[in-house]
């Protein structure tokens, strides 16, 4: 698949199954972008810093994260946790998906 292609189902409908990713994180521990960027990889997303950060912050301007500055091994790092907004959408978001699936994957009576 060329990467033109990948970058249009990543825009179209991956970020949204990332962005639950990352609230579900989110809501487990803090997190932070490198670690989230291996953590997606291990789900087969290939995402860059670039294209990672611009969702956290969404994500942030949005009122579902929120962030605070920790300091490791002297270095500043972003970490994000879930907010009360953030808990709802992601419940809310989650029924959705189970319906979705139950109707793409439950066969119409009589079939
Ligand atoms: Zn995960």
């Amino acid at each position: 698949m060329s990467i033109t292609k990948y970058d249009n189902i990543t825009r179209n409908f991956f970020t949204g199954f990332i962005r639950l990713h990352l609230l579900h994180h989110a809501g487990q521990e803090p997190i932070f972008g490198l670690d989230m960027i291996r953590e997606l990889a291990r789900h087969g997303y290939q995402l860059s810093p670039g294209t990672l950060y611009p969702i956290l912050h969404g994500l942030e301007r949005d009122g579902f994260l929120v962030s605070r500055k920790e300091v490791v091994a002297g270095k500043v790092r972003k970490v994000y946790t879930l907010t009360e907004a953030g808990q709802t959408a992601l419940s809310e978001s989650l029924e959705k998906v189970r319906e979705l699936m139950d109707e793409i994957t439950i066969p119409p009576q009589g079939a």
